[in-house]
């Protein structure tokens, strides 16, 4: 094994490197998984990383330049699939760690795709409509030859919705002189985007909670649950929990959050954000709305509330050495990618924190993107019933191996979910080849 280049790239990245961070939770899963040497060392690296400058022009006529990545981590189990960030903090390395992330959450699930991410530098709340999708475009025209619907797939992500994929679409489309709807998913229903799409990430984190509590004897009515991080994935997830009877009694988005014992009536806090892009503790009926009796908490504050499920769904990194013993939730799943810190994990585990990692909870959003794939590719869509009916049988079905994975060879969660994803890719890349095959 060529443990050099592995040395190398690790050293080039800084000691707060996410990457090698995220790399600890590969190195722990190895030492409970019989793979190829050979495909050890192909993981252990990025296959390929883009950096590109994008030109886009400003509203006052100004010209700007915008850095942008698509890195493919693997692709040998099928095209490189993963989201698209616009954040200020995005960096290559984050890039990296998250289409890492995508190559296990794929194999996991079992999707016939590899692992990719995208993102831009860019705070996208300070640009025009009209900027944000010369800067979306632009970005299409810097990486369409590194991008297709058979080589790397691009979706939505933090702070990119469906408006920005249709655009991404339609400007690849214009390049190639084709329609090629595969080439991006979580697109506007109109330009071939899947029904469910939009709610995939949240419904198909509510699947996994759903199977997992029952084995834990865990009442509904008597779980109480802090979110952090109020987007299209914490919104939604905390909507679909208070009305299965959950009591959500924290929520909060990058500003700060509310906190009310007696629970929160989620539809009208997502109402209120919507019209007034803050959160705050209300209760409407119809077009009225009352504040109710709440705290207000910070997003730290969020994270070690006295609640029974915890609900990181917000960005990468909230949970580490610092604050991981303060945690008092007996349940953490994890929304976001990579909300906790490898350093945390051990400090979690004494405590008896259950941690159900983000790899299995969050992979709705792209079984369903496969699902849309599907569906332009074959050109024939499906209706909302079988979508969720096909991702609840999918999310059931991967949360239970990977519980039984994690009884059958005493593990935490985590480390189950990267051994399963472990086997399936390691058993793809062997197929192409190992030394045992070329030696024998
Ligand atoms: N950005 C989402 C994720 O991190 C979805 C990726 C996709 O649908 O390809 O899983």
């Amino acid at each position: 094994m060529d443990s050099k280049a592995v040395t190398q790239f690790l050293a080039m990245n800084n000691k707060a490197s996410l990457f090698n961070d995220a790399s600890q939770r590969l190195e722990n899963a190895l030492q409970h998984v019989e793979i190829s040497e050979d495909a050890i060392a192909r993981l252990r690296l990025p296959k390929a990383s883009l950096t590109v400058s994008i030109p886009v022009r400003m509203d006052d006529g100004s010209l700007k330049i915008f850095t942008g990545y698509r890195v493919r981590y693997d692709d040998t189990r099928g095209p490189g699939k993963g989201g698209v960030r616009y954040h200020p903090n995005v960096s290559l390395d984050e890039v990296q760690s998250l289409a890492f992330w995508m190559t296990f959450k794929c194999a996991l699930l079992d999707l016939p795709f590899g692992g990719a991410k995208g993102g831009i530098i860019v705070n996208p709340k300070e640009l025009s409509k009209a900027e944000l999708e010369r800067l979306s475009r632009g970005y299409i025209n810097e990486i369409a030859d590194f991008i297709g619907e058979n080589v790397d797939i691009l979706a939505p992500d933090v702070y990119t919705n469906a408006t920005i994929m249709g655009w991404m679409m339609d400007r690849y489309s214009t390049i190639k002189r084709q329609i090629i709807r595969g080439v991006v998913t979580g697109k506007p229903l109109t330009l071939g985007g899947s029904k469910g799409r939009n709610t995939a990430t949240a419904t198909g984190a509510f699947y996994v909670i759903e199977s997992v509590l029952p084995k834990f004897n865990i009442d509904r009515q008597a779980t109480t649950v802090a979110v952090q991080g109020f987007g299209n994935a914490g919104a939604t997830l905390a909507e679909l929990l208070s009305q299965a009877g959950y009591k959500v009694v924290a929520v909060a988005d990058s500003k700060g959050g509310i906190y009310a014992p007696q629970g929160l009536d989620i539809p009208s806090v997502r109402k209120h954000k919507l019209q007034n892009k803050e959160i705050k503790a209300v209760y409407c009926q119809d077009s009225v709305c009352d504040l109710v009796e709440h705290q207000t908490i910070s997003n730290q504050e969020l994270l070690t509330l006295d609640v029974d499920i915890l609900i990181p769904a917000a960005l990468e990194n909230q949970i580490t050495e610092e604050n991981a013993a303060d945690i008092k939730a007996k349940y953490i799943f994890e929304v976001a990618n990579g909300p906790i810190a490898s350093s945390a994990d051990k400090i979690l585990n004494q405590n008896g924190v259950k941690v159900f990692p983000d790899i299995l909870v969050n992979a709705g959003g792209v079984t369903v993107s496969y699902f849309e794939w599907v569906q332009n590719l074959s050109g024939w869509y499906w209706t909302l019933e079988e979508v969720n009916q096909r991702l609840k049988a999918k999310m059931e079905a991967e949360t239970e191996q990977v519980w039984d994975l994690a009884q059958e060879l005493d593990l935490d969660m985590r480390t189950a979910a990267y051994v399963h994803g472990l086997k399936r890719l390691g058993d793809a890349m062997d197929a192409k080849g190992n030394r045992d095959y070329f030696v024998k």
